[in-house]
């Protein structure tokens, strides 16, 4: 049967639940395998309503699911592409290179950007949809900054949470497509900050 999820389904900050560990996932069952479909119906839903932005993956958390299990797009570039790589309990096993700060932006918060410093080389431990074990490498520093971002989320931390004492990392989504900076205070505001 066909997943009704749409981008209704996913949560945002600051929904509690995205600050919640996600428990690991032990055997693939067919409720696994909706879970999957679920994640997948809805980020390429949210995609559809967002004309300047590409959905690149999502945690399970996002729908409200809090089980480790990640879908990270095959082709970051061609939107026409909508294979995505499914990954149960991901767990970062090495972190290297140098640390890079880059714009991230997430499903779960909605239209704010930041500036995240992460590592640009990680090597990562799963298991596939078939139960099997995989062990990736990550091939660029993009897909290493995805990978750590969506393993935060099973540990029940959002980007922003890297950079709530940088008062200039912040940037807002206009309606154009532009990223332009906005003030601390106003992210404050918001009320999607951990400590406030
Ligand atoms: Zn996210």
């Amino acid at each position: 049967m066909k997943s009704k999820y749409t981008r209704k389904n996913i949560i945002t900050l600051p929904d509690k639940r995205l600050r919640e560990k996600s428990a690991r996932v032990h055997v693939i069952t067919d409720e696994t395998l909706r879970l999957i479909d679920n994640m997948l119906a809805a980020t390429l839903d949210w995609e559809n309503s967002r004309p300047h932005e590409i959905a690149v993956a999502l945690a399970a958390v996002q729908i409200g699911a809090m089980e480790r299990v990640v879908i990270i797009r095959e082709d970051f570039n061609d939107k026409s592409n909508q294979n995505f790589t499914v990954l149960i309990n991901p767990e970062i096993v090495k972190k290297e290179g140098k640390i890079v700060t880059e714009q991230e932006g997430c499903l779960s918060v909605k239209d704010v950007y930041g500036l995240v410093p992460r590592h640009e080389k990680v090597r990562v431990r799963a298991i596939d949809i078939n139960g099997r074990e995989v062990l990736i490498k990550s091939p660029n520093p993009f897909v290493a900054r995805i990978l750590q971002h969506e393993i935060d989320h099973c540990n029940g931390k959002c980007f922003i949470d890297h950079i709530t004492h940088d008062h200039t990392a912040f940037s807002i989504l206009t309606g154009d497509g532009d990223l332009v900076p906005i003030k601390y205070e106003k992210v404050v505001g918001m009320g999607i900050l951990k400590d406030d």
